[in-house]
Protein backbone atom coordinates (compact mmCIF):
# COMPACT_ATOMS: atom_id res chain seq x y z
CA UNK A 1 0.00 0.00 0.00
CA UNK A 2 1.15 3.35 -0.87
CA UNK A 3 0.37 6.57 1.28
CA UNK A 4 -1.10 9.11 -1.51
CA UNK A 5 -2.32 12.88 -1.19
CA UNK A 6 -5.23 14.11 -3.57
CA UNK A 7 -5.30 17.99 -4.21
CA UNK A 8 -9.22 18.74 -4.86
CA UNK A 9 -10.76 21.88 -6.59
CA UNK A 10 -13.83 23.21 -7.57
CA UNK A 11 -15.50 26.63 -8.62
CA UNK A 12 -18.89 25.94 -10.54
CA UNK A 13 -22.04 24.02 -9.78
CA UNK A 14 -21.66 23.91 -6.04
CA UNK A 15 -18.46 23.57 -5.36
CA UNK A 16 -18.77 21.98 -2.28
CA UNK A 17 -20.86 19.41 -2.61
CA UNK A 18 -18.72 18.21 -5.79
CA UNK A 19 -15.60 17.60 -3.65
CA UNK A 20 -17.78 16.33 -1.08
CA UNK A 21 -19.21 13.41 -3.54
CA UNK A 22 -15.55 12.77 -4.77
CA UNK A 23 -14.39 12.30 -1.41
CA UNK A 24 -17.10 9.58 -1.08
CA UNK A 25 -15.90 8.42 -4.53
CA UNK A 26 -12.48 7.99 -3.92
CA UNK A 27 -13.31 6.23 -0.74
CA UNK A 28 -14.92 4.05 -2.98
CA UNK A 29 -11.80 3.29 -5.25
CA UNK A 30 -10.65 -0.17 -5.40
CA UNK A 31 -7.94 -1.05 -3.06
CA UNK A 32 -8.03 2.33 -1.60
CA UNK A 33 -8.73 3.65 1.84
CA UNK A 34 -9.83 7.10 2.56
CA UNK A 35 -7.49 8.01 5.81
CA UNK A 36 -7.80 11.83 6.33
CA UNK A 37 -9.08 14.94 4.43
CA UNK A 38 -8.22 18.42 5.32
CA UNK A 39 -10.99 21.09 6.10
CA UNK A 40 -12.07 22.86 2.92
CA UNK A 41 -10.35 25.88 2.00
CA UNK A 42 -11.71 29.16 -0.49
CA UNK A 43 -9.14 30.17 -2.52
CA UNK A 44 -9.13 33.11 -4.89
CA UNK A 45 -7.86 31.79 -9.20
CA UNK A 46 -4.94 32.03 -10.03
CA UNK A 47 -3.97 32.72 -13.79
CA UNK A 48 -7.72 33.50 -15.17
CA UNK A 49 -8.61 35.01 -12.51
CA UNK A 50 -12.53 36.11 -14.10
CA UNK A 51 -14.13 33.44 -12.49
CA UNK A 52 -15.90 32.31 -9.42
CA UNK A 53 -13.80 31.83 -6.16
CA UNK A 54 -12.64 27.75 -5.85
CA UNK A 55 -13.33 25.59 -3.07
CA UNK A 56 -10.21 22.94 -2.39
CA UNK A 57 -9.20 20.64 -0.08
CA UNK A 58 -6.66 17.41 0.04
CA UNK A 59 -7.18 14.03 1.02
CA UNK A 60 -5.26 11.13 2.17
CA UNK A 61 -5.74 7.80 0.75
CA UNK A 62 -4.09 4.54 1.59
CA UNK A 63 -4.14 2.60 -1.82
CA UNK A 64 -2.37 -0.65 -3.42
CA UNK A 65 -3.68 1.30 -6.64
CA UNK A 66 -0.06 1.52 -9.23
CA UNK A 67 0.21 5.50 -9.89
CA UNK A 68 -1.17 5.53 -13.10
CA UNK A 69 -4.41 3.58 -12.56
CA UNK A 70 -4.53 6.13 -9.73
CA UNK A 71 -4.67 9.26 -12.07
CA UNK A 72 -6.69 7.16 -14.55
CA UNK A 73 -9.43 6.42 -11.81
CA UNK A 74 -9.25 10.18 -10.33
CA UNK A 75 -9.73 11.40 -14.43
CA UNK A 76 -12.91 8.83 -14.56
CA UNK A 77 -14.50 10.54 -11.53
CA UNK A 78 -13.75 13.95 -12.61
CA UNK A 79 -15.49 13.06 -16.00
CA UNK A 80 -18.33 11.84 -14.04
CA UNK A 81 -18.47 15.30 -13.11
CA UNK A 82 -18.90 16.64 -15.85
CA UNK A 83 -15.53 18.27 -16.43
CA UNK A 84 -14.81 19.81 -19.29
CA UNK A 85 -11.14 20.87 -20.50
CA UNK A 86 -11.54 23.99 -21.87
CA UNK A 87 -8.07 26.24 -21.28
CA UNK A 88 -5.19 25.98 -18.73
CA UNK A 89 -7.00 27.41 -15.38
CA UNK A 90 -10.34 27.48 -16.94
CA UNK A 91 -13.81 26.98 -14.07
CA UNK A 92 -14.11 23.68 -13.61
CA UNK A 93 -16.80 21.39 -11.43
CA UNK A 94 -13.74 19.38 -10.71
CA UNK A 95 -10.05 18.84 -10.29
CA UNK A 96 -8.42 16.28 -8.90
CA UNK A 97 -4.24 15.79 -8.66
CA UNK A 98 -2.30 13.52 -7.00
CA UNK A 99 0.29 15.47 -5.17
CA UNK A 100 2.00 13.38 -3.87
CA UNK A 101 2.84 9.22 -4.33
CA UNK A 102 4.69 7.74 -1.43
CA UNK A 103 7.96 8.83 -1.66
CA UNK A 104 7.88 8.34 -5.42
CA UNK A 105 9.26 10.79 -8.12
CA UNK A 106 7.25 10.18 -11.24
CA UNK A 107 8.22 12.22 -14.65
CA UNK A 108 6.48 10.64 -17.33
CA UNK A 109 4.04 12.05 -20.32
CA UNK A 110 0.93 12.99 -18.61
CA UNK A 111 2.24 11.99 -14.79
CA UNK A 112 4.42 14.26 -12.85
CA UNK A 113 4.59 13.66 -9.22
CA UNK A 114 5.26 15.30 -6.94
CA UNK A 115 3.02 17.30 -8.75
CA UNK A 116 5.17 20.36 -10.08
CA UNK A 117 2.63 23.17 -9.16
CA UNK A 118 2.16 22.65 -5.49
CA UNK A 119 4.39 24.22 -3.94
CA UNK A 120 3.91 27.39 -5.66
CA UNK A 121 0.24 26.66 -4.23
CA UNK A 122 -1.60 27.55 -0.89
CA UNK A 123 -4.60 25.76 -1.78
CA UNK A 124 -2.48 22.57 -1.99
CA UNK A 125 0.09 23.55 0.97
CA UNK A 126 -2.29 24.79 3.44
CA UNK A 127 -4.68 21.73 3.68
CA UNK A 128 -1.99 19.66 2.82
CA UNK A 129 0.17 20.98 6.28
CA UNK A 130 -3.58 20.38 8.31
CA UNK A 131 -3.29 17.06 7.75
CA UNK A 132 0.08 16.21 7.34
CA UNK A 133 2.86 19.10 8.32
CA UNK A 134 5.80 16.91 8.63
CA UNK A 135 5.23 14.99 5.68
CA UNK A 136 8.18 14.76 3.26
CA UNK A 137 8.16 16.13 -0.25
CA UNK A 138 10.82 14.42 -2.07
CA UNK A 139 13.77 16.12 -2.84
CA UNK A 140 12.10 19.44 -1.02
CA UNK A 141 11.73 19.10 2.98
CA UNK A 142 9.09 18.66 5.05
CA UNK A 143 4.95 20.59 3.92
CA UNK A 144 5.49 22.95 6.95
CA UNK A 145 9.06 24.00 5.70
CA UNK A 146 7.53 25.04 2.45
CA UNK A 147 4.20 27.06 3.63
CA UNK A 148 6.46 30.81 3.68
CA UNK A 149 6.83 30.04 0.11
CA UNK A 150 3.10 30.70 -0.49
CA UNK A 151 2.49 33.17 2.31
CA UNK A 152 0.08 36.44 1.10
CA UNK A 153 -1.75 34.10 -0.98
CA UNK A 154 -5.23 34.79 -0.96
CA UNK A 155 -7.12 32.10 0.91
CA UNK A 156 -9.55 30.70 3.82
CA UNK A 157 -10.35 27.75 6.02
CA UNK A 158 -13.79 27.37 5.68
CA UNK A 159 -14.58 26.12 9.42
CA UNK A 160 -16.14 22.99 9.61
CA UNK A 161 -15.75 19.10 9.51
CA UNK A 162 -16.04 17.91 6.06
CA UNK A 163 -15.42 13.57 6.90
CA UNK A 164 -14.16 11.63 9.81
CA UNK A 165 -12.95 7.96 9.48
CA UNK A 166 -15.46 5.67 10.27
P1 LIG B 1 -4.54 21.29 -13.94
O1 LIG B 1 -4.88 20.30 -12.87
O2 LIG B 1 -3.07 21.61 -13.99
O3 LIG B 1 -5.39 22.50 -13.92
P2 LIG B 1 -5.82 19.42 -15.72
O4 LIG B 1 -6.61 18.98 -14.54
O5 LIG B 1 -6.55 19.79 -16.97
O6 LIG B 1 -4.83 20.60 -15.34
O7 LIG B 1 -4.80 18.23 -15.99
C1 LIG B 1 -4.24 18.01 -17.23
C2 LIG B 1 -3.41 16.75 -17.22
O8 LIG B 1 -2.42 16.81 -16.23
C3 LIG B 1 -4.14 15.46 -16.89
O9 LIG B 1 -4.77 14.91 -18.01
C4 LIG B 1 -3.00 14.57 -16.40
O10 LIG B 1 -2.60 13.63 -17.36
C5 LIG B 1 -1.85 15.54 -16.19
N1 LIG B 1 -1.13 15.32 -14.94
C6 LIG B 1 0.22 15.26 -14.82
N2 LIG B 1 0.60 15.04 -13.57
C7 LIG B 1 -0.55 14.94 -12.84
C8 LIG B 1 -0.80 14.71 -11.46
N3 LIG B 1 0.20 14.53 -10.57
N4 LIG B 1 -2.10 14.68 -11.06
C9 LIG B 1 -3.11 14.88 -11.95
N5 LIG B 1 -2.93 15.09 -13.26
C10 LIG B 1 -1.66 15.13 -13.71
MG1 LIG C 1 -5.86 18.44 -12.70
Amino acid sequence: MKQAFIALGANLADPRSQIASALQEIAALPHTRLMRVSSLYRSAPVGYTAQPEFVNAVCEVATGLAARALLGALLEIERRHGRERSFANAPRTLDLDIALYGDEVIDEPGLIVPHPRMLQRAFVLLPLAEIAPQLSIPGVGTVADQLAGVAGQEIERIPGELWRPA
